[in-house]
C-alpha cells in the first residue's frame, strides 16, 4: 500500500517533469539562457576527421569542435562546460526542436527547408558535395562520372543524399546509411563504389586513411554551413553570429582550420560573410 502511494507519486512527478521540459526531455531555455546559467549542450558530429570527432580518451576534435567552443566562451561559458551530443544528420532539427541542443554545429548546410524548423547563425565555412574513391579506382572522376548503376553511398538527411535524389537517381544506386563513418567502412570493403558529401569532410577521412582513399572532381553543390539554433532565437543568433565574426577578425578561425586540416595540403579559403537575415 506504502510502496503503492510512493510510485503514484514518482509517476506524478514525472509526469510533471516531462510536461515542463516538453516533448523529448530538452529543455526550454534558450542557448543565452543556459549560458547564463555557465552551461551549454551543444550538438557535434563524432565521427568525422577534421571536423567532429570523438576521441579514444572521450575528448573532442575538429574544426566545428573549436568553433563551438569558441561560440561557448564568447557566451560566456568555458570549454569543460559545453556537454557535447552527437548529431547525425537526419537528427539536428529534431535535436533542436526539443530543446536537447542549445545549438548545433556539425557540417550543417544552410538551406530554406531546414529554416522552416531551425534558425542558423553563420555562414561559418562554405563548402560543396564532391566524391571519394578507393584510391585505385579509375572509372570515377567526379559528377560526369555518376552513371552505370553505380553503388554510391551518403547519409539519411544529408543535402548530398537529397541531391543525388533529385539528380541522379536513374543513373546510380543510392544507399543511405546513418553516418558517414559507415560509408568510409562500406567503402573500403569494396560494397559501394564511392561516397558523396562535402568536400572538407571527405579530406578529412581520406587523411585518416593514407593512400588507401582518394576525394576526385571538382565541388558540384554549394553547401554554407551554419550554426543551428531554436527557430525564433533572435538573440542567440545575434550573439552566435558575433561570434564567428570575432573567431574570423582575430585569427582563430584560419588558425582552427590550419590546425585540423593543415596537414592535408589543404589551403584555407577565403572567410564568407555571416548573413544576419
Ligand atoms: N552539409 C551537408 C548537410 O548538412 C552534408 C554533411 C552532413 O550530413 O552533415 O546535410
Amino acid at each position: 500500500m506504502r510502496f503503492n502511494h510512493v510510485l503514484r507519486i514518482a509517476a506524478g512527478a514525472l509526469a510533471v517533469a516531462v510536461v515542463a521540459t516538453g516533448c523529448g526531455g530538452g529543455s526550454d531555455k534558450t542557448a543565452t539562457e543556459h549560458a547564463k546559467d555557465g552551461k551549454l549542450t551543444v550538438g557535434i558530429k563524432y565521427d568525422q576527421p577534421g571536423l567532429g570527432l570523438r576521441n579514444k580518451d572521450g575528448s573532442f576534435s575538429g574544426f566545428d569542435v573549436d568553433v563551438a567552443k569558441y561560440v561557448g566562451e564568447k557566451l560566456g561559458v568555458k570549454p569543460e562546460n559545453i556537454t557535447f551530443k552527437e548529431s547525425p544528420s537526419a537528427q539536428r532539427e529534431t535535436l533542436i526542436e526539443n530543446g536537447q541542443v542549445d545549438f548545433i554545429v556539425a557540417t550543417y548546410s544552410i538551406t530554406d527547408k531546414r529554416k522552416e524548423k531551425v534558425d542558423f547563425g553563420g555562414p561559418y565555412y562554405v563548402t560543396g558535395q564532391s566524391l571519394l574513391v578507393r584510391s585505385d579506382n579509375t572509372d570515377i572522376t567526379g559528377a560526369e562520372s555518376l552513371n552505370g548503376n553505380k553503388k554510391l553511398c551518403s547519409v539519411k538527411g544529408s543535402t548530398p543524399a537529397q541531391n543525388i535524389k533529385d539528380k541522379y537517381a536513374k543513373d546510380v544506386q543510392l544507399q543511405e546509411y546513418d553516418t558517414y563513418s559507415l560509408c568510409v567502412e562500406a567503402l573500403k570493403s569494396g560494397s559501394v563504389d564511392a561516397l558523396t558529401t562535402d568536400d572538407i569532410i571527405l579530406r578529412g577521412f581520406a587523411a585518416q586513411s593514407p593512400g588507401a582513399l582518394k576525394v576526385v572532381g571538382a565541388p558540384f553543390t554549394t553547401e554554407k554551413y551554419g550554426i543551428g539554433v531554436k527557430k525564433g532565437d533572435t538573440e542567440s543568433r545575434g550573439k552566435i553570429n558575433d561570434a564567428i565574426d570575432a573567431m574570423i577578425a582575430d585569427g582563430s578561425w584560419k588558425a582552427a582550420l590550419e590546425k585540423n586540416f593543415g596537414s592535408t595540403g589543404f589551403t584555407v579559403p577565403a572567410p564568407p560573410t555571416v548573413d544576419r537575415y
